[in-house]
């Protein structure tokens, strides 16, 4: 019998008004249950938010640096258990073990980098325009938090929101992924092991349609933050801005790899080898396009061909396995679809294309690496995201050109440029509209202090990571302390006095 999990409301973990459950399977093997966990409703979300704003006060007015001295404990917590959770997200959403190390790691510099900001949360002060009068800006919370996760980094993207949630002073209800819940369960622990009051904390399990629905229309929630696809996001952006209600989304992306005439080409292939199939392409910066000068297309295409070929397909906890399985057979039928797409669209196959069976791997959901060739902006393939080890070259005859490509799809979220020309270097930096640019590494590999999120429809606007993630969690107050002793007008007076 699998193990049955609960949520966590007011401190304690219960099970779900509903009754109901839901399975989390292992996408490498599907006849194996990695937990049941509850399938909550609308009730359950109004006792988590009810939870969440009885605690709200108290949690605001607690000094940001103690809030601080709780996550620098979970962070050591994390630091801990880092090996051991890193199984339980392989075992519930597939990405080799190295890369869910990663993924807890993301999550102990997040924990640390925000437990810092305890001590920090800056505002500013500035001159008045009056005499005897003192300027600054502050922050306050929000108030309650909604957080809506992803499955495809089960604790990185919970704790992204978690902790600067938490040292803003906010309180938090958290709705993770139906694909992969165990992982943020794992992480509310950590936090209740490491001392959070009650109610500040709550987790509620369930689908997004139900759970996620009641959480996004709760009066008593301030604030929505939602990582996840663009066509659910472009939802919760009209439900929130129907009720103005705070919210920051970040969503997909169609992000490329350019490799120009002088790049080096066997850095340029290692970039694309692990920017298009690492986590089997299931990121939001995955590279979905390799946009290649033709000075290098016949070169490149074949290194990069051959060393695709060897990629290693399997169990994400075998040390053997390079790539794991895709989420879900869902997800693995609209990978092949968009691979039917792409055949009839003209694109040339070079490799994959088809489901992966062999052996064990016919447990699971696994789809070999597939690149085409021989790619056009105007093809589907080229511009709505596959999430799925797929992979188009597009042939360019100059940079202009490549940058023009590049730009040429609604998503902007990120873009890497393999040249060693300074100038194009940074009239890329400058050309390219996407919220992330990296240069001579590839598409993915963002670090937890840079600000991330995406243009065009990769977001509405807002920053995680960096110091901007704590623009979302807070509102600014600005502040001004008269000690003239008489009405002084601002703008009127000052105009009078020149
Ligand atoms: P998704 O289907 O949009 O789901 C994301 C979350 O929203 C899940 O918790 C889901 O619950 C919930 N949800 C679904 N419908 C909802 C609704 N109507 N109301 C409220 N919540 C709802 O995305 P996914 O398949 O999990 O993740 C893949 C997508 O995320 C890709 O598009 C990827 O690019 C994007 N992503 C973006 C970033 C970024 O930072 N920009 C990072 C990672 C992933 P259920 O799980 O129960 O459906
Ligand atoms: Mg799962």
């Amino acid at each position: 019998m699998a193990e049955m999990f609960k949520n966590f409301i007011n401190g304690e973990w219960v099970t779900s008004k509903t009754g109901a459950t839901f399975n989390d399977i292992n996408p490498a093997d599907k006849s194996e249950i990695v937990g049941v966990f509850p399938k909550s409703g609308a009730e359950d979300i109004n006792m988590a938010v009810e939870a969440a704003a009885s605690a709200f006060d108290k949690w605001r007015k607690t000094p940001a640096p103690a809030r601080a001295e709780i996550i620098y404990k979970a962070e050591k917590l994390l630091r801990k258990k880092k090996d051991d959770i890193a199984k339980i997200a392989t075992a519930e959403m597939g990405k080799i073990l190295d890369e869910t190390k990663g993924d807890v790691q993301e999550g102990i510099d997040t924990a640390f980098y925000m437990a810092g900001e305890g001590r920090r949360l800056f505002g500013d002060t500035t001159p008045s325009e009056l005499k005897n009068k003192f300027c600054m800006s502050i922050r306050m919370p929000v108030g309650v938090v909604g957080l809506i996760c992803p499955w495809n980094f089960p604790v990185a993207i919970p704790s992204w929101k978690i902790f600067p949630a938490l040292i803003c002073g906010n309180s938090v209800v958290l709705k993770p992924a139906s694909d992969a819940p165990a992982s943020s369960m794992e992480l509310v622990q950590i936090l209740q092991e490491a001392g959070m009051p009650k109610g500040v904390v709550n987790l509620v399990h369930g689908s997004g349609e139900e759970a996620g629905m009641a959480l996004l229309n709760h009066p008593k929630v301030n604030l929505i933050s939602f990582t996840g696809s663009a066509e659910v996001g472009k939802r919760i952006g009209e439900i929130c801005g129907k009720n103005l209600k705070r919210c920051s989304l970040e969503l997909g992306g169609k992000n490329a790899q350019i490799v120009m005439d002088d790049a080096n080409i066997d850095l340029a292939v290692d970039g694309a080898l692990w920017g298009a199939f690492g986590t089997t392409g299931q990121r939001c910066t995955a590279t979905s396009r390799l946009i290649v000068h033709k000075g290098v297309l016949k070169e490149f295409t074949e290194k990069f061909v051959e060393r695709a070929k060897k990629i290693r397909i399997g169990n994400g906890l075998s040390p053997d396995t390079d790539m794991g399985p895709v989420i879900n057979e869902s997800q693995l039928k609209k990978i092949h679809s968009y691979v039917e797409i792409g055949k009839k669209e003209g694109a040339k196959l070079l490799m994959g294309g088809y489901f992966y069976e062999e052996g064990e791997c016919k447990k699971g959901f696994f789809y070999m690496p597939t690149i085409f060739a021989d790619g056009h902006p105007s093809m589907r393939i080229a511009q709505e995201e596959i999430f799925g080890p797929v992979v188009l070259i597009m042939p360019v005859n100059s940079f202009e050109e490549a940058i023009e490509v590049i730009n040429s799809t609604n998503y902007g979220l990120s873009s890497s440029v393999y040249t060693k020309d300074i100038n194009r270097t940074f009239k890329a930096i400058s050309d390219i509209q996407a919220g992330i640019t990296y240069i001579n590494s590839p598409t993915i590999g963002a670090e937890t202090h840079l600000p991330f999120g995406g243009m065009k429809n990769s977001g509405n606007g807002h920053r995680e990571a960096g110091k901007e993630v704590l623009n979302i969690f807070s509102e600014w107050k600005a502040v001004y302390i008269d000690y003239s002793k008489r009405l002084q007008k601002a703008q009127i007076d000052t105009a009078k006095e020149h």
